[in-house]
């Protein structure tokens, strides 16, 4: 499992609310940190067998926002002329 975040609009996908919410990229950078220093700091990768470094990967993603851009940029595109 990992993250799924959009940068540009700063949202974050919730398994929670299963849906998009709004997160500052502050925090998913401090996320980031805090994850690279607990493997940083674990040189047995069998010490953190319980936890999966893949959990807790940062993917960048579209989001809804992305998505709703999008969609006006093509129904713009493909409207015809009046
Ligand atoms: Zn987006």
């Amino acid at each position: 499992m990992s993250l799924s975040y959009c940068h540009r609009h700063k949202r974050l996908w919730s398994f929670i609310q299963l849906s998009w919410v709004s997160f500052p990229k502050e925090k998913i950078d401090e996320i980031s940190a805090y994850y690279d220093r607990l493997y940083a700091a674990h040189t047995d990768p069998s010490s953190l067998n319980s936890l999966s470094r893949a959990a807790f990967t940062i993917v960048e993603t579209c989001c809804d926002v992305c998505t709703t851009v999008a969609r006006q940029a093509v129904d713009a595109y493909i409207a015809p002329p009046q």
